[in-house]
């Protein structure tokens, strides 16, 4: 059985006195959770912070984004070195929130999740389709299409221990998560298509879902054989609810 992940994704939230207190909540929470793998994702000026408050614990860090390139002249960018620089694991590859206000390209995040797992890192690639796709009957295609951008520039190798995030833009930040149902069949989809590709990739990969998590949806959505955790953006700024959502999905790895 795959391990269950939990990831937050703070967005553009936080100060450094905040973050101190949300991540000491973090550790007295989640410290004794063995059976769910945590990692946080910061905004690029709390790395180091994050790094100095979470090295010895259980849970991991890493970004929302990172640079296509290795380094030079792109003046605003980060570079996956950087990221490593300062212990990040985990960087969150073409969320729809960046894909949207900054036109990522297909082909841009293909780039990025490559040069993630050349430095080391472990990319969080996220998909899923609009309410008009869902309502249209096509989010398969469009979230196999996103897929494919990687699959036919890479192979479906680069799958293998990498993370994607199924996260229906209908359902990020809406209060409106999908059902267990349409998330666990959007993951089956989304595995069996890598599996027809190369087996061994489908089954180390995690699927997180994403998009409206809470305390209360956390324990039917982690019970789903293909949903291996979440990725939570409004619930990780509270650490009760993150830790609630965490024991969740821990409980459904034990
Ligand atoms: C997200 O932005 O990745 C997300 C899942 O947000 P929320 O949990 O707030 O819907």
């Amino acid at each position: 059985m795959r391990k269950k992940l939990v990831v937050a994704n703070w967005k553009m939230h936080g100060n450094l006195a905040s973050n101190r207190q949300l991540l000491q909540a973090y550790i007295a929470a989640l410290s004794s959770l063995k059976q769910v793998d945590v990692v946080v994702c910061v905004p690029y000026p709390y790395l180091a912070q994050a790094q100095s408050l979470l090295q010895n614990t259980n849970i991991a860090w890493g970004a929302q984004n990172l640079s296509k390139d290795d380094v030079g002249a792109f003046t605003g960018e980060v570079s996956a070195a950087m990221l490593r620089d300062f212990g990040a694991t985990h960087v969150i590859i073409g969320h729809s929130e960046r894909a949207t206000a900054y036109c990522e390209s297909d082909e841009n995040i293909a780039t990025k999740f490559m040069q993630a797992k050349k430095h080391g890192l472990t990319p969080i690639l996220c998909v899923g389709e609009t309410l008009i796709e869902r309502e249209a009957g096509v989010m398969q295609m469009v979230v196999g299409q996103q897929l494919d951008t990687i699959i036919n520039t890479y192979g479906a190798s680069v799958f293998a221990d990498a993370v994607v995030s199924y996260e229906p833009i209908w359902a990020i930040g809406t209060g409106l998560a999908a059902t267990s149902d349409q998330a666990q069949s959007m993951h089956e989809f989304i595995r069996s298509k890598i599996a027809t590709l190369d087996n061994q990739a489908a089954n180390s990969m995690k699927i997180l879902y994403g998009g409206s998590v809470n305390p209360q949806n956390a324990v039917q959505l982690s019970a789903m054989k293909d949903v291996d955790g979440g990725l939570i953006g409004k619930c990780s700024l509270s650490a009760q609810e993150f830790a609630k959502i965490c024991q969740a999905a821990s409980e459904c790895s034990a």
